[in-house]
């Protein structure tokens, strides 16, 4: 059984009333978000973004790897954001995992997975700030950038401020 006819199917019915088709494709509101891929998570409720407002980024646990910075690259220099908002969550996959682990699951079916970092954590508020760091140390990011780290408990829906 596949739910994709369900989604297409939903996209008929949200295409049907569709009215943000003039939008331009800079974000009006300049903010970039990187935040976990956690489907519990919608940055757009719980940021209150709209159609058009923010370049949203997201993987597993959130993490900034070269891929990052290539998109925020992209956002600051054609897409005009200024501020960035990482986001970390509690109850993350990604929490208490290891590379080791990982590596294992792959090896069960055949696969080697060479040297790919799946950049697990052990504490989120300093997963929060190693990201934040990596990001101001990066000469890619430029230093005009506001960057804000954050944690967001699944259970409450709420955010804290942690950078
Ligand atoms: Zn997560």
């Amino acid at each position: 059984m596949s739910v994709i006819p369900e989604l297409l199917a939903a996209n008929e019915r949200y295409a049907a009333s569709f009215t943000a088709g003039g939008l331009p494709p800079a974000p009006a509101r300049r903010v970039a978000v990187l935040t976990c891929m956690d489907a519990r998570m919608d940055p757009a409720k719980f940021l209150g973004l709209g159609d058009g407002d923010a370049n949203v980024l997201r993987n597993a646990g959130g993490r900034v790897h070269p891929d990052v910075i290539r998109s925020l690259v992209v956002s600051y220099e054609l897409l005009g954001t200024r501020e960035l908002v990482v986001v970390h969550h509690t109850d993350c996959g990604m929490l208490g995992l290891s590379n080791a682990y990982m590596r294992g699951r792959l090896r069960a079916r055949g696969v080697d997975a060479g040297r790919i970092d799946f950049l697990p954590f052990d504490d989120l508020d300093q997963s929060v700030r190693d990201d934040v760091d990596a990001l101001r140390a990066s000469p890619l990011i430029a230093g005009d950038t506001r960057i804000v780290g954050l944690v967001y408990d699944v259970h409450s829906g709420r955010l804290r401020q942690v950078v």
